[in-house]
């Protein structure tokens, strides 16, 4: 038996997606910069899938930047936020992922750029009031804050942010990739410099993933090389990957209000057969309150017990995670910043179109065992 349910960490490639790309694997393998026949047919998918993906987005083609995920792109945002337009201050949230936390204490030890984290609740709701006060009481700040957090699911409220950004003049980036793909963004509206976002999130490659950089905003190359990506960003471009990832957005946006409204089902589903069955179960942040939490991740807490929980699901052919794929086995610094209580175990369950009632019924069962074992 094989259950998925870590879809946060990467979901399955969809088949459609597969097909869309297989051209560009096997026949029209070109080189974009190349001028002959190949290398033009080459260009024109990639500018294809540039307008494309601008126009799911309400946005201008020369505003998307194709990258290798969404590290990178946040990675270049952020570099180029600070060293081209003057920021010394940093104004971001502790449960970013690595991705954003890891560049910032690279640019505070590198620029001496401050860094500041903006107050919150034990839920991880965070404090606009406070997010003001500290961009009232500095000048040239970059504000990163997440959409989605990939661990316990809380939503942010970005549009508030970003016209909080505009207010102080403040330039604004987010990391969507937990979002883009399972949320609508009309970018001529939100108040957003930088979006950074990636394909395997939404079922398309990994590897591959793009920037949105507010027209007139400057970025500095992070990867040195040639001319690509109109100078921002050095390397041949990933064609069957941004041709996959075009696929998957297109096809995400497509089917949003069925797919979306399924896998809110599930995950009610799941919280409801837990609640029903364990003892003492809580949900990590605002992870069960569906209007303040991604509807593709719950982060169950659950009382400690001598199973290693994850290891048996695994062995159960249950895919889950205890945190994100990326914390490596050290505790979550997501978990941390809550003030989670550390002793219980959190299991990370997040879904996709490609999951079952049936699947969730099972994990629940699963678990169940477990803890009826403890108390027998
Ligand atoms: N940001 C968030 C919120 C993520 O969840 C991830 C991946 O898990 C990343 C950034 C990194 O994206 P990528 O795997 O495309 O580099």
């Amino acid at each position: 038996m094989k259950i998925y349910l870590d879809n946060a960490a990467t979901t399955p490639l969809d088949p459609i997606v597969l097909e869309a790309m297989t051209p560009y694997l096997l026949n029209h393998f070109g080189n974009p910069s190349s001028h002959h026949k190949a290398g033009r047919e080459a260009k024109a998918a990639l500018e294809y899938c540039r307008k494309k993906i601008a126009v799911l987005l309400n946005a201008e083609p020369e505003e998307i930047i194709f990258t290798s995920g969404g590290t990178e792109a946040d990675n270049i945002a952020i570099i180029s936020a600070v060293t081209c337009n003057h920021i010394d201050h940093v104004i971001t949230t502790p449960f970013e992922h690595p991705a954003v936390l890891q560049t910032l204490k690279f640019l505070s030890k590198q620029y001496h750029t401050r860094v500041s984290f903006i107050k919150h609740d034990e839920k991880g709701n965070l404090d606009l009031q406070h997010l003001e006060y500290l961009l009232r009481n500095n000048t040239h700040n970059l504000v990163s804050v997440m959409h989605a957090n990939n661990e316990i699911g809380n939503l942010n409220q970005i549009e508030k942010i970003g016209e909080l950004c505009e207010k102080y003049k403040s330039l604004f980036h987010t990391d969507t990739v937990q979002t883009l793909g399972h949320y609508e963004y009309d970018l001529s509206h939100l108040k957003v410099h930088f979006l950074a976002a990636s394909a395997h999130k939404f079922h398309g490659p990994k590897g591959v993933g793009f920037l949105y950089c507010r027209k007139g905003q400057r970025l500095n190359r992070i990867i040195h090389g040639g001319g690509q990506e109109s100078g921002s960003r050095a390397g041949t471009e990933n064609i069957p990957g941004i041709v996959g990832m075009t696929k998957a957005l297109e096809l995400a946006y497509e089917r949003i209000e069925e797919d979306s409204t399924f896998i809110r089902h599930l995950k009610n589903l799941l919280i409801s057969r837990l609640t029903e069955i364990l003892p003492d179960v809580q949900f990590n942040g605002n992870s069960a309150d569906s209007d303040k939490s991604l509807y593709t991740v719950l982060s169950v807490n659950l009382p400690s017990t001598e199973t290693d929980l994850l290891r048996y699901l695994d062995n159960e052919g249950i895919a889950v995670s205890g945190g994100s794929a990326c914390s490596g086995g050290s505790p979550s610094h997501v978990l941390q910043a809550l003030g989670a209580d550390l002793e219980r175990t959190t299991i990370r369950f997040s879904f996709s179109k490609f999951n079952t009632p049936d699947e969730l019924n099972v994990v629940a069962e699963k678990l169940a065992a477990v803890y009826r074992l403890v108390a027998a």
